[in-house]
């Protein structure tokens, strides 16, 4: 397979806007659950930028449990990131979740996401191998290891190689946290594959109060960046607001992000 350490030996560093994840340097990727409004999202920009992130983050088309949810702004949202980016340099990823809208959100974002619930819409999947654009693909809410490094392949097959793994945590008997986050699959999916792994513990763990224990775990473990949510008003965040750090959070857990990677 493509994505199998014996077919490509070397780690797959993948270049994001002159950011070259999985090239050594801890990636942090930061920003909302959802977009929800252009000041919003710029305050947040330049927050994750002079922390010293490199990618910004935001939902415009969410996967919300439930119907009734706010779905995300579409492309007005895209647009919004759009604005970010121009004002910060930063690039910006953002989730697809149809095949007929891959092409929309290819004109806009630097990295394509394709969420948890989505890791085996095969056809999507096919659809981001071909769109030009690098791709961040979250494991599946109990998705195997197996399962992850499938759903890659077919993004690798339609000729796309610049794949990066995320681990956002897997459905367990746990109550206590929203997901259990797979420490485990970092050290593993390096064995077996070339691509990098970074590892989202806002999802992962759900709570706010233990995201910044699990990105230190997590960069520990080896995984070549963290993806987080954050807000600079945390309870007012319009999706995921219990896991999501206001900026004073933010700073400090990159700051032991950067401390552990280079004690590494
Ligand atoms: C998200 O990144 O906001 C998201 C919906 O994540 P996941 O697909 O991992 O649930
Ligand atoms: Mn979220």
């Amino acid at each position: 397979p493509l994505a199998s350490r014996e077919f490509h030996r070397e780690n797959t560093v993948v270049n994001v806007r002159g950011h070259l994840i999985g090239g050594g340097k801890p990636t942090i990727m930061a920003g909302p659950c959802s977009v929800e409004s252009v000041e919003n999202i710029i305050e947040i920009a330049q927050a994750v930028k002079a922390a010293g992130g490199h990618l910004i983050r935001g939902g415009a088309f969410k996967p919300r449990s439930s119907p009734y949810s706010f779905q995300g702004h579409g492309e007005e949202g895209l647009k919004m990131l759009a604005i970010a980016r121009e004002k910060t340099g930063l690039g910006i990823i953002s989730e697809v979740m149809e095949p007929d809208k891959v092409g929309l959100v290819a004109e806009y974002v630097d990295v394509l996401q394709i969420g948890a619930r989505n890791m085996q819409n095969y056809p999507l999947l096919r659809e981001v191998g071909k769109a030009g654009k690098p791709v961040m693909l979250k494991r599946g809410l109990s998705g195997t290891i197996e399962e992850w490094l499938m759903a890659a392949e077919y993004i690798l097959a339609q000729g796309n190689p610049d794949v990066i793994l995320c681990e956002r945590g897997i459905r367990t008997y746990e109550k206590a946290t929203r997901n259990t986050l797979d420490l485990n699959a970092i050290p593993v999916v390096q064995s077996l594959s070339h691509l990098p792994i970074v590892v989202d513990p806002s999802h992962g763990i759900g709570k706010s109060e233990f995201v910044r224990p699990m990105a230190r775990a997590g960069i520990a473990a080896g995984a070549a960046g963290v993806i987080v949510e954050i807000h600079p008003n945390p309870a007012k965040a319009w999706s995921d607001a219990a896991q999501t750090l206001d900026f004073d959070e933010f700073r400090a857990l990159v700051d032991d992000v950067n401390r552990i990677s280079a004690a590494l």
